[in-house]
This record gives structure tokens, C-alpha cells and sequence, in this order.
């Protein structure tokens, strides 16, 4: 019989924890679980699953007009905040159960509470204390809003969802995924938006070309999208709040979006009381198994860093389980890891951009693509779609793809399993399209792009 209470004493329920927690007790660890929040984490409760039910609930808007163009009328549409917002309760709701069944089915013993590291085998949990072998720090992030005067007027992603009247004028800060994806979402549902991003060019990290087009498509859909711009203030008026910006010009506002990234979720972790290491940027230090300065205790997901996606923290937390509790010592492959921003219409990019393939790979070749959708000539809607390819010239193998046009999510998902088995640009040119699709583009650009 062990000494400890648990093999693996798990704290916070999200992606990766709930992962590892499932696949551990399933290779027969006894494992618990600490969770003070929601089950499920951030990608369940205000990530991920509610973001993407906006988004679907923000495209009906466009989707009744486009519908003129093909002989649908009907009255104006209007739309309900509050029936979109207690139907995402609902949902919730039944996923939170979910993932409560999914531990209790492998017998993971659920704690509510909020854990905190007493020493490099021992979990307090409120007034308990528990013991275990290995411990698996995967509590995540929390969204970070600078200070400045006015600041506590800022909501965060948090908040977002769950608001009490629908903003019917919103101001979002911030050029990341959550500022741009929100942006949209409040405008395809109605609301007046405008938003402010510190730099020339909002998505950075994301290809140069996809950046621009996407500033011209984001602002065609009616955001007020302003660079080179930051707040100064924000203070409370009679009708709502006013921002002073940086430009010296003032907008008014019903609520205020901060998407300025998020932090490791450390607070009152304990961490004090045991030797584990962050690093430069505040997120947990771990080897590549996912083992921290604390030989006992292991982190993993949004804590450590890297890129911040739901699949790769339940791809580390499946392979912390197999290596620790399965006996397979395997590794996460962060090579060609697709991802998507859900703005509209969606970018897909897998990949490196054109700066970083050329730094990597010297000579390389471009095809790009712009054209406007089939199903935008009737309906009339201004809006393009752009497709670009970046071909390692030596090997001929593909190695960046990136797509601002309907469902790019949807068609990266497929392209990514051609990059990461090798796919060149031959392999492109001899595979037969689907026609007629926009994905059928990125088996036909023939011509290597020369130059505007
Ligand atoms: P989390 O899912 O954050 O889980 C951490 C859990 O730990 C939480 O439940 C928290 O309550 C709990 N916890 C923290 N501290 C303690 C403690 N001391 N004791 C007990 N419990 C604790 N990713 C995508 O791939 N696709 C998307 O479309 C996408 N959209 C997103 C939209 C938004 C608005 C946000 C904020 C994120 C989005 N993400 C998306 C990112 C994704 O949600 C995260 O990468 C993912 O949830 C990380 O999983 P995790 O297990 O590391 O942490
Ligand atoms: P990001 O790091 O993506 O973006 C933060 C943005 O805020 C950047 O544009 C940054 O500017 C700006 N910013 C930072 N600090 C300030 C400041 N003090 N004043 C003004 N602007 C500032 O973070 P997000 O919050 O958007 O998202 C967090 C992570 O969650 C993402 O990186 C992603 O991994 C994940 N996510 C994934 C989604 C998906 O898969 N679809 C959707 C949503 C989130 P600058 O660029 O100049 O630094």
C-alpha cells in the first residue's frame, strides 16, 4: 500500500487537468482532483465552447440578408440577448455535468475547492489536507487588465458573456484572438463596436499578408478598427463610460472589453513552499516531462506557457498520463499546430508565416490567392477570401498555409495532417479539388506569387 493518499492529485479541473486526470485513473493511478471553479475550466465555461456559440449566434444576422440576394424575405430580424445568453447557461450547465460524470466514471475523486501546494507531496484543500506521489499543477490562466485610471470600469472575457444588457456600444482593447474574435461577435449581433489596438497591425505573430487582410475585411464588416491607439482613462458619464484615448479624442461606450492577454493562474497556489521555478514571463518552468524544479510536482497547459489552445493542453495532459501512470514515454510534437481565430469570416493558419519560413529556409516560394466566395455573388455581401501557400524551395514541402475566408477553421483542421505528413507541393498539385468549394483553391494555384 502506498504511503500518499493519491498517485496524482490533480489541481484545476480545465483541459489539460481533467485530461490527465481521466487517462491517469485510467491506467489505475487512484487519482484526485481540486477544482474551485467550474468543471471544465476556461475552454468549457468562458472559453472556447461559449465563444464559439456566439460566434454562431453573431453570423445569422449577415446570414438573413445574404438570403435577399437568393429570394428569401422576411421581416427585419431582431435579436434577443438574453435568450442567447440563458441558452449558453443551459448548455453550459449540461457540459459542467459532463465533465463531472466523465471524472467520477474512472473513479477520479472530485474535491471542490481551491488546492494550494503545502509541501512537494501535500494539497490543502479548505481545512483538509492530502497527500500524494506526483502532483499536476494545471490551473491555467486569468485574463490580465493593466491599471490605469478607470480601469475597474474594464470587463475581461470573464465577464463578457454573462452580461446583465446587451452593449449596444462596446469598446474592445486589445489586437490578440479574444479582442478580435469579440469584436466580431458584437458587431454580427448589433452592437456599435470600436476597436483599439496599441500597434500598426493588430494579430501579431500571425503572416503579414493575413494581418492586412484581415484589417480590411474586419473593418468592411462595420468595427470601428483603430492602430496606433491606446486608452488613457476611463470614466463613469450620465448614459455610460467615456474613454479618453491616446489621440486625445474620447468615445463613448456601454461596456469596455479588455483582451490584453492573460497570466498564469498562480495566485495562492502555495508555490512558496516548494522549489518550483518560473520562468522570464511568469508561467511555470517545466522539462519536456512536463516536470518542474520539484521533482514530485508537474505542470502543464495554459501554466507553462506556449501556445495557449485547448488540444495542445489536453495533448499534454494525455502524454504526462502515458508516461507517468502508462508506461509510455511519448512526446507532444509542437511542430504544425493548426489554429484558428473565430472572427469573421475565420482566419486558419498552420504553420510558419512568410517572415519566419524565410528566416527558416531561405529561399522559399509563394502562391497567394484572393477572390471573392461563390455564395457572396448573389448574396451581394463585400467580402473576400484570401489563401496563401509557402513552399520551401529546396524540399518542395509545404510549410505554412494561412486562409482568411468562411470556414478556414474547418479546412485548416484537414491541410494540417498534410503538413505534418511531409505533403510537398507536388503532393498539393496532384490532389484532385472538391469543386465547387473555396478549399478546392488550395489544390490549384499554380503560379508562384511574384510580386504585387
Ligand atoms: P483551464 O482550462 O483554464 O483550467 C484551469 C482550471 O483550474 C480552471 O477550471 C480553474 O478554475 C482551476 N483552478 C485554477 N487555480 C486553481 C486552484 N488553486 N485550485 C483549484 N482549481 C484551480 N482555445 C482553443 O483551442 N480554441 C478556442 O477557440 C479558444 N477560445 C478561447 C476563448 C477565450 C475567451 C479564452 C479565454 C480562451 C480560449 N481558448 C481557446 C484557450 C483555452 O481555453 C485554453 O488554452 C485552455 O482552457 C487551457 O486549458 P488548461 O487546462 O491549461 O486551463
Ligand atoms: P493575446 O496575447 O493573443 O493578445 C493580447 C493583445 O493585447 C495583443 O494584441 C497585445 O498587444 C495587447 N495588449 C497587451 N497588453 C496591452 C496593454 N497594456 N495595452 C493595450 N494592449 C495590450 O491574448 P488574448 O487575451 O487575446 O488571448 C489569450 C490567449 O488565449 C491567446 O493567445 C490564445 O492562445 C488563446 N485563445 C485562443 C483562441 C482560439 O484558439 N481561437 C481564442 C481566444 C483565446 P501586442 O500584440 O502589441 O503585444
Amino acid at each position: 500500500m502506498s504511503e500518499f493518499d493519491y498517485d496524482l492529485f490533480v489541481i484545476g479541473a480545465g483541459s489539460g487537468g481533467v485530461r490527465a486526470a481521466r487517462m491517469a485513473a485510467g491506467f489505475g493511478a487512484r487519482v484526485a482532483v481540486a477544482e474551485d471553479r467550474y468543471m471544465g475550466g476556461t475552454c468549457v465555461n468562458v472559453g472556447c465552447v461559449p465563444k464559439k456559440l456566439y460566434v454562431y449566434a453573431s453570423e445569422f444576422g449577415k446570414g438573413y440578408k445574404d438570403g435577399r440576394g437568393f429570394g428569401w424575405d422576411s421581416a427585419p430580424a431582431s435579436f434577443n440577448w438574453a435568450t442567447l445568453r440563458d441558452n449558453k447557461k443551459t448548455e453550459i450547465s449540461r457540459l459542467n455535468g459532463i465533465y463531472r460524470n466523465l471524472l467520477g466514471g474512472v473513479d477520479a475523486e472530485i474535491i471542490d475547492g481551491r488546492g494550494s501546494i503545502v509541501d512537494a507531496h501535500t494539497v490543502a484543500v479548505g481545512e483538509q489536507q492530502f497527500s500524494a506521489e506526483k502532483i499536476l499543477i494545471a490551473t491555467g490562466g486569468w485574463p490580465h487588465i493593466p491599471e490605469f485610471p478607470g480601469s475597474e470600469y474594464a470587463i475581461s472575457s470573464n465577464e463578457v458573456f454573462d452580461l446583465e444588457h446587451f452593449p449596444q456600444r462596446l469598446v474592445v482593447v486589445g489586437g490578440g484572438y479574444i479582442a478580435v474574435e469579440f469584436a466580431g461577435i458584437f458587431n454580427g449581433l448589433g452592437a456599435e463596436v470600436t476597436q483599439l489596438y496599441r500597434g500598426p497591425l493588430f494579430l501579431r505573430g500571425f503572416d503579414e499578408d493575413i494581418r492586412t487582410h484581415a484589417a480590411q475585411e474586419i473593418a468592411k464588416t462595420g468595427v470601428d478598427l483603430r492602430f496606433d491607439i491606446n486608452v488613457e482613462s476611463i470614466s463613469r458619464t450620465a448614459d455610460g463610460l467615456s474613454l479618453s484615448l491616446t489621440d486625445g479624442s474620447t468615445v463613448a461606450a456601454d461596456a469596455v472589453l479588455y483582451a490584453t492577454g492573460r497570466k498564469p493562474n498562480l495566485q495562492g497556489l502555495g508555490l512558496e513552499q516548494v522549489n518550483v521555478a518560473l520562468d522570464a514571463s511568469g508561467t511555470v518552468s517545466v522539462d519536456s516531462h512536463y516536470c518542474t524544479s520539484e521533482p514530485s510536482i508537474f505542470a502543464l497547459g495554459d501554466v507553462i506557457g506556449g501556445m495557449e489552445l485547448t488540444p495542445v493542453a489536453l495533448a499534454e495532459g494525455m502524454t504526462f498520463a502515458r508516461e507517468q501512470f502508462g508506461g509510455n514515454a511519448n512526446q507532444v510534437d509542437y511542430d504544425f499546430i493548426p489554429t484558428a481565430v473565430f472572427c469573421q469570416p475565420n482566419i486558419g493558419t498552420v504553420g510558419f508565416t512568410e517572415e519566419q519560413a524565410r528566416a527558416k529556409f531561405g529561399d522559399i516560394s509563394l502562391y497567394k490567392s484572393t477572390f471573392k466566395p461563390m455564395k457572396h455573388t448573389l448574396s451581394g455581401r463585400d467580402e473576400k477570401t484570401f489563401m496563401k501557400l509557402i513552399v520551401d524551395k529546396a524540399s518542395d514541402r509545404v510549410v505554412g498555409v494561412h486562409m482568411m475566408g468562411p470556414d478556414a477553421g474547418e479546412i485548416m483542421q484537414g491541410i494540417a495532417i498534410a503538413l505534418r505528413a511531409g505533403a510537398t507541393k507536388a503532393v498539393f498539385d496532384t490532389t484532385i479539388g472538391i469543386h465547387p468549394t473555396a478549399a478546392e483553391e488550395f489544390v490549384t494555384m499554380r503560379e508562384p506569387w511574384t510580386g504585387d
